[in-house]
């Protein structure tokens, strides 16, 4: 509420208790879109900077609802979180997203396998059970070591950094890649990155794109150096133009992400890319 001339007050904003009840109402749609097919994936590449081409897809919950049409992860993600329905959630891409790749390494038998890279929140690293779900999608799906990824932001690891590490070296020992996402905003200490052993850093893309603070390029070089001195892979994000990929590639990154190489889409649609790449 804003307050206005005299004692006038304009409310411009809906009350908390309006605000709680859309969450709630939020809440038993997404419960009802995880039964009725209403989430879908969507997969954005992940390219070499070297020759653009596609090293791997990161799977993105979409959700289309019946009557405020799509609703952003950004909004439909922590109400997830907070309702445990990430748990079911984060299942189905998983699920769905190992099939994917499983279907794509069998029809595309590249010189260096695909990958696919899945975000995992931390109530799911926390519930016990991931490590069993994680084992029977790996089992049944006979995917290329390391192909499967599993991407985890710095605080999600932070929270509980002790049960953090050990979950890790579990999901590791099934034969599951890590990626810490989202680097450089969270509050880790560097030496953690040690101690966890990810296999792939992604650079954050405030890190990535020009947004008028000097220290950008200094700090972006820093991070590429700092991985890669822990042989670790590099993947930026949210390249958007030729002059940040170009400026990734001088500073030795291998690989992006961004909507310069594609715009999450549709599986079937990423097969087309990937028969496109193939045929030429
Ligand atoms: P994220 O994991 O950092 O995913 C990357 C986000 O950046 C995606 O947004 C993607 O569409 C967007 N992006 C990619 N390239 C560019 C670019 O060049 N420019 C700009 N401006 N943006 C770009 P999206 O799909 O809206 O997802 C937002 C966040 O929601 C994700 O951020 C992730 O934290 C969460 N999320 C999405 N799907 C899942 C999921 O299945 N499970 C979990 N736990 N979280 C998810
Ligand atoms: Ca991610
Ligand atoms: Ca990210
Ligand atoms: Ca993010």
């Amino acid at each position: 509420a804003k307050r206005m001339g005299g004692d006038r007050v304009e409310v411009f904003r809906p009350t908390l208790q309006g605000e709680g009840a859309n969450r709630l109402e939020l809440e038993a749609d997404l419960r009802k879109a995880l039964k009725t097919d209403g989430i879908s994936v969507f997969y954005q590449p992940i390219v070499r900077l070297a020759d653009r081409s596609i090293a791997g897809f990161e799977v993105l919950a979409r959700w289309n609802h019946p009557s405020r049409g799509a609703i952003s992860p950004l909004e439909f993600i922590p109400v997830a979180e907070q309702s445990g329905l990430i748990n079911e959630l984060g299942m189905f891409v998983l699920d769905r997203g190992a099939r994917q790749l499983s279907d794509w390494q069998s029809n595309f038998r590249l010189p260096v396998p695909l990958f696919v890279s899945v975000n995992i929140s931390s109530r799911q690293l926390l519930r016990h059970d991931l490590i069993n779900d994680v084992k029977a999608v790996l089992s049944r799906s006979a995917l290329a070591p390391g192909t499967l990824k599993l991407e985890l932001t710095e605080s999600v690891v932070m929270a509980n950094p002790e049960y953090s590490a050990k979950m890790l070296e579990r999901l590791r020992a099934l034969g599951a890649g890590l990626s810490l996402d989202d680097f450089g905003t969270g509050y880790s200490s560097l030496s953690y990155l040690q101690r966890f052993r990810f296999d792939t850093i992604k650079v954050d893309q405030s890190f990535v794109r020009p947004n008028g603070r000097s220290a950008r390029p200094v700090i972006l070089r820093s991070i590429i150096a700092l991985g890669h001195d822990l042989g670790m892979q590099v993947v930026a994000e949210g390249a958007e133009s030729e002059s940040d990929s170009l400026e990734l590639h001088q500073l030795g990154c291998e690989y992006a992400q961004g909507f310069l190489f594609g715009q999450p889409m549709e599986a079937a649609q990423a097969t087309k890319l990937l028969e496109a790449e193939m045929a030429s």
